[in-house]
């Protein structure tokens, strides 16, 4: 077996089959400890330990195919140079071009908010906007957030329905500088926090700070 990811989906790879979890807003996979059947939907056993998939909102996906075939742009923490050209050709707001996993795979709305925050990019101007100035300062905020992200093992929020592999809480909660902080002063500026909705999802940035 082995184990790949691929934007946020997460690949088995059997000799024979491809499993494919999406874990969506609520699932999570644990390894090792023995979790009570209720909270477990699916567990896999490997001669060395379980895997469990935990998601109390049933929201995560599991597919069992051949080949892995999903329209899906490249990685976050590769090479971003084509952030120069791909963005000129997109009306779309940049947040909700962020967060178009076939423009780029892998940033969740979470890391869009901060990804745009430490960038100094209103979440509401259009891709084709952006000054090449501006497309580097978001190249170079793309894998400094996600890396710094990662490090913390992840946001656990208020729900608590992320955690990592063994049980852990992401800490990078307590250093979100915009997501679900509306009306709380900007970390920079002091300004408050605003929210709007952008592509249906919640957005949250400084209006001071992000031009
Ligand atoms: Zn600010």
């Amino acid at each position: 077996m082995e184990l790949r990811r691929r934007g946020k989906y997460i690949l088995f790879q059997f000799a024979d089959r491809l499993l494919v979890i999406h874990l969506r807003m609520s699932g999570r996979l644990e390894w090792g400890r023995k979790l009570p059947a209720d909270r477990v939907r699916l567990s896999f056993r490997f001669p060395t330990g379980t895997v469990y998939l935990v998601d109390r909102r049933r929201l995560a996906q599991v597919e069992v195919m051949e080949h892995f075939e999903r329209v899906l742009g490249p990685e976050p923490l590769g090479d971003l140079g084509f952030l120069h050209f791909a963005t000129r050709n997109s009306r779309a707001p940049i947040k909700a071009w962020l967060l178009d996993q076939r423009n780029i795979a892998g940033i969740g709305n979470i890391y869009a908010a901060e990804i745009l925050f430490r960038a100094g990019i209103d979440p509401r101007r259009p891709a084709a906007s952006l000054a090449e100035a501006e497309v580097e300062r978001l190249r170079i905020a793309i894998p400094e957030v996600l890396t710094e992200a990662i490090a913390a093992m992840g946001t656990t929020l208020t729900d608590a329905t992320w955690r990592g592999p063994k049980g852990e809480l992401g800490t990078f909660g307590v250093r979100l500088s915009v997501y679900g902080r509306a009306g709380e002063p900007c970390p920079v500026c002091n300004t408050p926090i605003q929210r709007v909705e952008i592509g249906g999802r919640g957005t949250y940035f400084c209006p001071t700070c992000q031009r």
